[in-house]
């Protein structure tokens, strides 16, 4: 059997690693064919990771990435439609809410290849998030829809979406947490930023509702530095252009680095104090080291961390911003929320079980 599995950006290398090693360790017979669209191409936000966790180089790259949204996605089913005619795969697996999960799955419905989608039922419900659109509109296409939470699998339910494709597996970002643990690394920082002592608040900042508002931005950057907490930025390249367009002074207490692989991010999260970020995956990863988490946007979809006290949603208000990362105290709860580690397994054997 042959499954495409279309990625391109950061945060999908790192869930299709763990789905990849699980189809090379339980579903050796399945071909997985690799197609990377190249939304993400920098070689901190794309190779490292190829280069750490394993994941088989990439059998086709797209060259897709740099334009707008249409662009890249016009561009990406294009291309995509073209290699699936000719691959003809039993199923494409997508991942996430990208550009690129959009394109794959729509280039896949179009020409009658069954969907699986890794990732199901998050919902923000805020339709002005590109991330929201593309999550929809997948979850509609596909034959498969892997819930991370109870939460996404009711989510499904209410939009009339069939019990029967519905799969709640838990969260593979879980599996890749538990799994890469101890492979953590910590990284070479100048000597004058402090890894060890009183504690420092890890940042990340990339969402377009925050970076492409300069009001907002500035708002953001201004908590941080009414904080007077360290804080360690590694700043996405969207971020970092952005924050040049819009002339923001960086304070004396923030440190910007460039984006770090996964192995570092998570040593980071594992030694820091907190977490501010406006990520979904950070968020997360956040719980996992049981770390609590000021995320920096009005709504979340993993609302189940707000619930349990792990996560307070700051908005871009430098005031709350600057309030919750003077307050910082830990909550009780420490269930598990995100499945038992084995997602990955659960995926290849719902896929292989349901091939067509
Ligand atoms: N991440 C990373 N290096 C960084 C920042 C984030 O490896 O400098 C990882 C992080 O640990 C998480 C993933 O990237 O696994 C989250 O991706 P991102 O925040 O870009 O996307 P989102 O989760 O918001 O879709």
């Amino acid at each position: 059997m042959k499954v495409i599995t279309v990625i391109g950006a950061r945060p999908q290398f790192i869930k299709a690693a763990v789905v990849s090693r699980a189809f090379a360790k339980y579903r050796p017979d399945v071909q997985e064919i690799i197609v990377h669209t190249g939304q993400h191409y920098d070689a901190n936000m794309s190779d490292v990771f190829f280069e750490e966790l394993d994941i088989p180089r990439p059998d086709y790259n797209l060259g897709v990435g740099g334009g707008t949204h249409g662009q890249n996605t016009g561009r990406m089913i294009e291309k995509l439609e073209g290699l699936m005619m000719e691959v003809r795969p039993a199923w494409v697996l997508v991942f996430g809410d990208t550009d690129s999960t959009l394109a794959g799955a729509l280039a896949a419905a179009k020409l009658h290849i069954p969907v699986a989608h890794v990732e199901a039922g998050l919902r923000s419900y805020n339709r002005k998030m590109p991330e929201e659109i593309n999550r929809v509109l997948t979850d509609h296409i596909a034959e498969l829809l892997f819930a991370p939470t109870e939460n996404g699998r009711k989510n499904l339910l209410e939009e009339g979406v069939p019990a029967e494709k519905i799969k709640l597996v838990g969260d593979v970002m879980h599996d890749a947490a538990l799994f890469y643990t101890e492979k953590a690394r910590k990284p070479k920082l100048p000597t004058e930023f402090d890894l060890e002592g009183e504690g420092f608040v890890l940042c990340t900042i990339h969402r377009a509702e925050n970076t492409d508002d300069p009001r907002r931005l500035k708002s953001i950057f201004q908590g941080l530095e009414d904080s007077g907490a360290q804080i360690l930025l590694p700043m996405h390249p969207r971020t970092q252009t952005k924050v040049l367009d819009s002339e923001i002074s960086i304070a004396d207490n923030i440190w910007v680095i460039d984006p770090v692989g996964y192995l570092e991010m998570i040593w980071l999260e594992a030694n820091c104090r907190c977490v501010a970020t406006d990520s979904g995956g950070v968020q997360k990863e956040a719980f996992f080291f049981k770390k609590p988490c000021k995320t920096m946007r009005y709504e979340t979809e993993w609302v189940e961390l707000v619930e349990s006290g792990w996560n307070r949603l700051v908005g871009a208000s430098a005031k709350e911003i600057t309030d919750a990362l003077t307050s910082i105290s830990l909550p009780i709860s420490t269930n598990s929320l995100y499945g038992d580690g084995n997602a990955g397994e659960k995926i290849v054997m719902m896929i292989e079980a349901s091939r067509e």
